[in-house]
């Protein structure tokens, strides 16, 4: 779909991008060949697509795949899909907000022209789904918070939560021009690949999440007094200091500077101090 096709379908139907909805369609046939060119979807994919938008990205997968899987948040682009994907009996439209979906843990593949107003909420959300393969276009900005390691200005919650779960890599920059409306920053398409095993299993995962968002919730205090004082934790600062003697860590370094395994080790020695005040 170029600019004048869009144009022409926009008018036609009424409809008109929503820039609270991160609604910046891809116009380039080019970029999307490139895209789809790179997930290669195949018959047996079940694909999970947030923001179909006017079907640019679903158009070309629901050709090849067993089954795509649409959520779309805005009511005239839902009914527009529905018209346009009529017939078709791989495809299953949803009219939601994903945020708000507990959809079963059944696809293979997660692709997603992002909307930027919540594009981290999106990607955290995705960890709970285990499809092998995710592809995202999103600002470059976040993409190179994604692939940040410690000691980076910009890794943060993002790079260490994803990389408990995913390998991610950049692979292309996407231009501005490339979509209409033309959004104000460059984006970039990112693969995640899940890990076949995830460094912590049950409820180990969500002391981890706790210790990550602590560390960075007090970004600039040292990890002894974010983990202290944080109230995602509440392992107060003797707590805390066991904790961080067990995991060989020194409390005066910050959160910013540890590596996903420090998080791991320091996640594994919050739960046996957890286990210690149950006993
Ligand atoms: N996939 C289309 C494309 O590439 O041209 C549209 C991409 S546009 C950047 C993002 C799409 O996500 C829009 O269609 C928007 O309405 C939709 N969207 C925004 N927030 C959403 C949410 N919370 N749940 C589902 N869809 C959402």
């Amino acid at each position: 779909m170029n600019k004048s096709e869009l144009m022409s379908i926009i008018e036609q139907y009424g409809l008109r991008p929503n820039k609270k909805l991160g609604q910046n369609f891809l116009v380039s046939n080019a970029v999307l060949d490139k895209i789809i060119n790179i997930i290669g979807i195949s018959s047996d994919d079940r694909v999970l697509e947030i923001g179909p938008g006017l079907g640019a990205l679903t158009g070309r997968m629901v050709e090849v795949a067993e089954g795509v899987t649409a959520v779309e948040i805005d009511s005239g682009l839902y009914r527009y899909c529905a018209e346009r994907f009529r017939g078709k009996n791989n495809i299953r439209l949803i009219h939601a907000d994903f945020l708000k979906l507990d959809l079963a843990d059944t696809f293979t593949k997660f692709v997603s022209n992002l909307p930027y107003y919540c594009s981290s909420e999106i990607l955290f959300r995705i960890t709970r789904y285990s499809a092998p393969h995710v592809y995202v276009t999103l600002q470059k900005e976040m993409a190179d918070r994604i692939i940040a390691g410690p000691g980076n200005k910009t890794y943060g919650a993002l790079s260490v939560t994803l990389g408990f779960y995913y390998q991610p890599t950049i692979l292309f920059g996407v231009s501005r021009e490339s979509f209409y409306p033309r959004p104000e920053v460059a984006s970039s398409l990112v693969r995640l690949v899940r890990r076949r095993r995830l460094p912590l299993s049950g409820g180990d995962i969500d002391i981890f999440h706790m210790v990550v968002k602590s560390a960075f919730w007090g970004r600039r205090k040292t990890i002894l007094k974010a983990l202290s004082e944080s109230p995602h934790l509440q392992a107060g600062r003797e707590g805390a200091a066991r904790s961080l003697a067990a995991a060989r860590i020194d409390g005066g370094r910050r959160g910013e500077d540890l590596t996903l395994d420090e998080f791991v080790s320091l996640a594994e020695a919050c739960r046996d101090l957890r286990g210690e005040q149950l006993t």
